[in-house]
């Protein structure tokens, strides 16, 4: 098994602006994976939040040594030599779940989803996400966003109440809100939460900070509006104490290290009675149809990381109008357009 990793700038079409931060461009990192004549690819959207840049992806991928491996059928077996490398590195680590998992559905010729034995027609429509931004450029976004049925509306700065009224002036589409920890004490965002009531939205994620696990258990028992876990949720063993300040979790692959501990949090969410949502980071074709496999066993779907992005390097799953379509192409399904 040989890889090799190459950078791609992903350039955004608008400024994406949450409440940490604001970006232009994002540097990701493709990895090939080569084996028995076929190549299969992972993608790894590396996020300053979790300590990750291209240098920390590098460095990983230098250590990862596949040559002791006969195949990549052997994923359990590959991933936790992987996962041990170090701790951390998460998107460094998806990338390589993700290479196993194309490189088997390439062999066996067959999409991931029909391996999994999922029905495209289960999979919930995804959201567009509107990053925050001033009202005249909000307007043009939900203008541009017309052919998508949910929007998804970043606050968790000054102007919470503008972004949403702006977009209300337009559009009454329901609306999923994600604060990104921008609400730093319980009674800021307990005031948001009800100012947010009766404006048709679905739910709000990652109210407050990862760390306030109590002021969000606070905030839960006084919110009529359901709170979905994004930064306080990473990997499995996370799942089952969540149930206690959230009613559903968003799943990305990109914090748990791919598509496999992916699956084992979907069905441990399941058992604790949570909602299940896949998201994902701004990321190539490549990331986003790896996820889109998975989507026939969501509630929430927001999938659009390749939408936002001028330049994708990677032909997959298209995106059409919220429904992403899972097509008969084997493995992940994307490949690139050079
Ligand atoms: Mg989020």
């Amino acid at each position: 098994m040989k890889l090799s990793w190459k950078r791609y700038d992903l350039q955004l079409k608008h400024t994406f602006r949450i409440a940490r931060n604001a970006r232009e461009t994002v540097p990701v990192m493709i990895l090939s994976l080569t084996h028995d004549g076929i190549t299969a690819y992972g993608e790894a959207s590396p996020n300053i939040r979790y300590g990750e840049n291209i240098a920390t992806l590098n460095a990983f991928f230098e250590k990862v040594d596949l040559t002791k491996f006969d195949s990549p059928f052997a994923v359990d077996e590959i991933l936790r030599y992987v996962a041990e490398i170090e701790v951390g590195n998460n998107s460094a680590k998806c990338a390589v779940d993700l290479a196993l998992h194309d490189w088997i559905g390439k062999k066996l010729n067959v999409p991931l989803w029909k391996m999994w034995g999922l029905s495209p027609a289960n999979a919930p429509f995804s959201s567009f996400t509107i990053a925050i931004d001033t009202k005249e450029i909000v307007r043009q976004k939900v203008l541009e966003a017309e052919d998508f049925p949910i929007l998804k509306i970043k606050v968790g700065l000054e102007n919470d109440r503008e972004m949403i009224e702006t977009i209300r002036e337009i559009t009454g589409k329901p609306l999923y809100v994600d604060a990104n920890e921008g609400w730093k004490t319980r009674e800021k965002a307990l005031e948001s939460v009800r100012w947010l009531k009766d404006k048709n939205v679905v739910f709000i994620e990652q109210p407050m900070p990862a760390a306030q696990f109590e002021d969000t258990k606070w905030l839960r028992d006084r919110s009529e509006i359901p709170l979905i876990a994004d930064e306080s949720v990473h990997y499995l063993a996370d799942v089952p104490k969540l149930a206690d300040a959230f009613d559903g979790i968003n799943i990305k692959l990109m914090k748990s290290a791919g598509l496999r501990e992916a699956v084992r949090m979907i069905h441990a969410g399941r058992a604790n009675n949570l909602k299940i949502m896949l998201g994902c980071m701004i990321e190539t074709a490549v990331g986003i149809s790896a996820a889109a496999q998975l989507s026939p066993l969501l509630d929430y779907c927001d999938l659009d990381g390749n939408v936002l992005i001028s330049n994708d390097p990677f032909d997959g799953c298209r995106n059409i109008k919220g429904r992403l379509e899972l097509t008969k192409k084997s493995g992940l399904g994307a490949e690139p357009f050079e």
